[in-house]
């Protein structure tokens, strides 16, 4: 039996109604075994409303150019100081020879993020460092979608070179980049990024270069950081942002919006020791993050349908039995994947697609490839 007020939320939620960041937390609020296994079926339920049975997934790759960084994120186990034994940033050949690997095995985009490296210039400029990244891989290869470069890296050129957000935003677009990670948002509330990422830009300041993008014509995703030191209470604010960000986008018609969410549940295992400490556990609690899933898809899902686990963060059993809790996509291949497995990371650092395809056909749902924004390709 579950209590009325729940079931009064849930029966809101179904009838397609917006949650109030009130009953949002409400959900977040409840333990007992039959309240959640309620949440997970209205979630399930959500999720085949939007966004139907089928379970996408897209060939990609990353490649980390550079794991040198200025900043000191608390969670962070991926950056190093230039000069560290096992710092590095690839040179323009190793770009090169990365995604014709990529290209070979059939992806169809090149995720690319780095450290924020102060070298990384080209006569005295950040940004021109940042379009040769762009044009040497655009060049070559046309067709490969590039998803590149979160907000940070955006306020990070920007500030270098005294750019505006806009001016960053428009020439990454114009030399090639297709959309932008929606990476560095961790928990969108400044007195969690405060202790989690103090170098790192404010609520605000990612809001508005997320919207910028969205003004300019590029496509972002949306993430979030969780199972650290955030409470409920923020996990929802931050989930309403997301939503208003969206909200926004839609309704002044700009010409790009947020394709999906990620929840990117903390691995503690190899990050900085304060912050592992006080968190007291190296792997994320799944049922935690199933449940925060479940809420996600319940609080977004009439604005952002698509929603993604992270395998890399979960493992992939765990990223499979999300899709029971509002998932509609299982992610990409990656082919190489650095900064959650330098955090100790239990998934791995690729993905085959037939591993991928098995997975999602042992739940009995279809599946099928699909490009960084979410069209179809091929027949399955
Ligand atoms: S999370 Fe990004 S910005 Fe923060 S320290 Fe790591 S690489 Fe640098």
């Amino acid at each position: 039996m579950i209590n009325s007020t729940l079931e009064k939320i849930l029966d809101r939620a179904l009838m397609g109604y917006d949650l109030s960041s009130e009953q949002g937390l409400v959900l977040l609020q409840q333990s007992d075994a039959s309240s959640i296994a309620a949440i997970r079926v209205t979630a399930d339920k959500l999720r085949q409303r939007q966004a139907g049975d089928t379970v996408t997934y897209v060939i990609n790759r990353n490649i980390n150019f550079t794991n040198i960084c200025e900043q000191h994120c608390s969670f962070c186990a991926f950056r190093r100081d230039e000069g560290d034994e096992d710092a590095y940033w690839l040179d323009w050949t190793a770009i090169l020879e990365k995604t014709q690997d990529a290209v070979k095995r059939s992806a169809t985009e090149i995720c690319m993020q780095g450290g924020l490296n102060p070298a990384a210039q080209i006569n005295g400029k950040s940004l021109s460092y940042y379009l040769k990244l762009v044009k040497t891989i655009k060049q070559e290869y046309p067709h490969l979608h590039l998803h590149a470069f979160s907000p940070q890296e955006v306020q990070f050129i920007a500030r270098i070179d005294g750019l505006s957000y806009t001016e960053v935003i428009a020439a990454l677009r114009d030399a090639g980049v297709g959309s932008m990670p929606g990476t560095a948002a961790e928990v969108l509330d400044d007195e969690v990024r405060r202790v989690l990422c103090p170098e790192k830009i404010d609520t605000a300041t990612w809001l508005e270069i997320v919207t910028t993008a969205h003004k300019l014509g590029l496509h972002t995703t949306s993430t979030m950081l969780s199972g650290h030191i955030e409470n409920p209470e923020q996990q929802i604010q931050h989930l309403e942002k997301l939503r208003s960000l969206q909200q926004t986008a839609i309704n002044q018609e700009y010409p790009a919006r947020i394709t999906e969410f990620i929840l990117l549940p903390f691995v503690g295992q190899e990050a900085p020791k304060p912050l592992r400490r006080r968190v007291g556990r190296d792997q994320p609690v799944l049922e935690n993050a199933l449940l925060l899933t479940a809420v996600a898809r319940i609080f977004l899902g009439n604005w952002i349908p698509n929603h993604q686990p992270s395998w890399v963060k979960l493992g992939l059993p765990g990223a499979i039995e999300a899709l029971n809790w509002g998932c509609n996509d299982i992610g990409g291949t990656l082919m190489e994947e650095h900064i959650t497995t330098m955090a100790g990371a239990i998934g791995g650092t690729c993905m085959e697609v037939e591993t991928l395809q098995n997975a999602i056909a042992s739940l009995g749902r279809p599946y099928q490839q699909r490009d960084t924004l979410y069209q179809k390709i091929g027949t399955s």
